[in-house]
């Protein structure tokens, strides 16, 4: 990335948009946390700025793709209604690091509820592998050790294990996007895990980092997909799905979780963090989520530009 993509996100937008086939076979592909949506005072919402870019990207006939750790479940309840809004139409999504795809539709009832294209579950190895690591744990003291799991029927959920029952109503009150705790033993956790298909675990020592270390080889969260399952997988599958070109769209992230950048053609990189992903032509740098807006919105002018010179 040069100084002057740093410095100029637009004439690098107006660069890729001339070179590649954006307006006809291009997408915006985008992570929601810290990249598309604002967080203030534990609320997490969309900025009239980033309203106004998706907005423009319907218009143009354009889809907006959300590529994001969060079960459906989750992002239903956050931002389902006012996305859709912005929209009126179905959301194309990818979940829970790439291990499901569908979107979020209205159903007759007037609800925000998520349609399945696919999923791509977790094999009764991994869930032995996480069912070992977890005992390991427990057997080694670990009892602030959570285990949060997403079964693919996206009614189900958010269910968070703890080994220890005493802290259950303590876990009920800290993660209030659960939809169930469960406690106890080992073996309530593998019972749980091989009862139905899950999509995704996530494991967490819900302890300080130093304190953490003390369990060798233990990283304090680890999230587990299929072999091979990220959210670049994700946006490969949802992309041939939809007809796109992830060549000739533009991703959005911000974390080092948002592999998907090195697949798009215009990687828009959100926030500071130094991430290893450039995008198939391009690589830019904007400065928070309003920034990314602007610039979706600004895609409008430019676009119809190009087009028109085409
Ligand atoms: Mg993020």
């Amino acid at each position: 990335m040069n100084d002057q993509a740093l410095l100029d996100p637009h004439s690098t937008l107006r660069e890729f948009l001339a070179q590649s086939d954006f307006m006809r076979h291009g997408a915006v592909m985008t992570d929601l946390d810290g990249t598309a949506v604002v967080e203030e005072n534990g609320r997490a919402y969309v900025s009239v700025p980033m309203e106004t870019g998706l907005k423009r990207m319907h218009d143009l006939g354009r889809a907006v793709v959300i590529n994001s750790l969060r079960f459906p479940l989750s992002i239903i309840r956050t931002f389902g209604k006012a996305w859709y809004q912005i929209t009126g139409a179905p959301v194309p999504v990818v979940s829970m690091r790439g291990s499901q795809c569908g979107r979020m539709v209205l159903t007759k009832a007037g609800a925000i509820g998520f349609e399945e294209i696919e999923a791509i579950c977790l094999e009764p190895e991994n869930i032995r592998a996480i069912v070992a690591g977890a005992s390991a744990l427990v057997d080694a003291g670990a009892n602030e050790l959570l285990i949060f799991f997403y079964p693919r029927d996206w009614t189900r959920g958010e269910i968070i294990w703890t080994p220890d029952p005493t802290r259950a109503q303590g876990v009920v009150s800290k993660y209030r996007s659960a939809s169930q705790v469960i406690s106890g033993g080992v073996q309530i956790l593998e019972r749980a895990l091989r009862k139905e298909e899950v999509c995704m675990v996530f494991q967490l020592l819900d302890l300080p980092e130093d304190r953490a270390m003390a369990y060798q080889h233990t990283h304090r969260n680890s999230f587990f997909t299929h072999a091979g399952v990220d959210k670049h997988y994700g946006a490969q599958r949802i992309a041939k799905h939809l007809g796109l070109d992830l060549l000739h769209s533009i991703g959005a992230g911000d974390s080092p979780m948002d592999d998907f950048l090195a697949g798009v053609g215009l990687a828009v990189i959100v926030g500071r963090l130094q991430l290893e992903y450039r995008g198939r032509l391009h690589t830019v740098r904007i400065r928070d989520s309003l920034a990314l807006g602007t610039l979706l919105y600004s895609i409008g002018e430019l676009g119809s530009k190009v087009g028109a010179r085409k």
